[in-house]
């Protein structure tokens, strides 16, 4: 199975080569010559726009990078209706009795029902994770699962972050599989879908399978990962995406901010890049 975005991309980028295009960039010196000449250009797509080289588009990304910074949305942590404890009791996988020991225990102990549940082997990963599940209202991984390896160019730091796997990826419907162990990320699925252009939805899995799948990920040749851990402003990030752009030969790039990152890929005539900036956090 393959997650490669180029197949799903190359039916726009057809339709888009037919477009007559000027350089996006406001203050852009070679809109004129462009103009007369749009056959003869390459230039860097951001969604719909165009820009005619790498420093417009290092505009266009100081721009974007500001906007996120800005307007950073605090994320409004979802909490299910039902408890945990509640759905396993009316599954059928606890009694009133066992829940209220486990839930007197974790008190004690300060940790979490789900831990407290699993030291005593009250229940078993896969009831939990069936029960966070109806919690989601989303389904769980069947019995059969998933076994089989899949080539997901998802930068597994990213993966590790949400406590995500990708399971399972139709190139022809489009549609992405995501395996969440603990809750959905919203924010991962809708990154996914802009950067994939499939529809990714999700399913709860146990850490056992998750474990399982991201050891299954396979490596996808003339693909680098670049994860910047220090804090840097708008024009920085700019300026690094831009070297990068250069480097990859880029065409297309698309920016998304998912969980602690500001994720830019940059689709290149050489290489694929994906930089991810940690973005620093604001709330708890
Ligand atoms: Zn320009």
């Amino acid at each position: 199975m393959k997650l490669n975005l180029q197949y799903i991309q190359s039916a726009v980028d057809r339709s888009w080569k037919n477009m007559h295009a000027v350089c996006a960039h406001r203050k852009c010196r070679n809109t004129m010559l462009m103009r007369s000449v749009p056959q003869s250009r390459v230039g860097i797509r951001i969604g719909d726009l165009w820009y005619c080289g790498v420093d417009c588009f290092a505009e266009a990304a100081c721009v974007r990078f500001s906007v996120f910074r800005e307007g950073r949305v605090i994320e409004m942590p979802h909490n299910p209706r039902l408890s945990i404890g509640l759905v396993l009791l009316s599954k059928g996988f606890l009694t009133n009795d066992q829940l209220r020991f486990a839930a007197a225990e974790g008190q004690l102990r300060g940790e979490e029902l789900e831990l407290t549940l699993a030291r005593l082997g009250l229940a078993t990963e896969k009831q939990i994770a069936t029960a966070r599940a109806a919690q989601w209202g989303c389904p769980v991984l069947g019995q059969d699962g998933v076994r089989e390896p899949i080539e997901a160019d998802i930068p597994a730091i990213l993966l590790r972050t949400c406590n995500a796997a990708p399971l399972r990826y139709s190139q022809n419907g489009k549609r992405l599989l995501m395996g969440f162990v603990y809750r959905v990320e919203h924010r991962l699925l809708l990154a996914l879908e802009q950067i994939t252009g499939c529809r990714a939805e999700p399913c709860f899995i146990t850490r056992t399978e998750f474990e399982e799948q991201m050891g299954r990920l396979s490596v996808i040749p003339d693909r680098e990962v670049v994860v910047e851990e220090e804090p840097q402003s708008p024009r920085q990030m700019a300026n690094t995406v831009a070297q990068f752009a250069i480097e990859a030969a880029a065409r297309k790039a698309t920016f998304v901010e998912c969980r602690d990152f500001l994720w830019t890929r940059l689709l290149g005539s050489r290489r694929t890049v994906d930089v991810l900036f940690r973005n620093p956090k604001r709330c708890g």
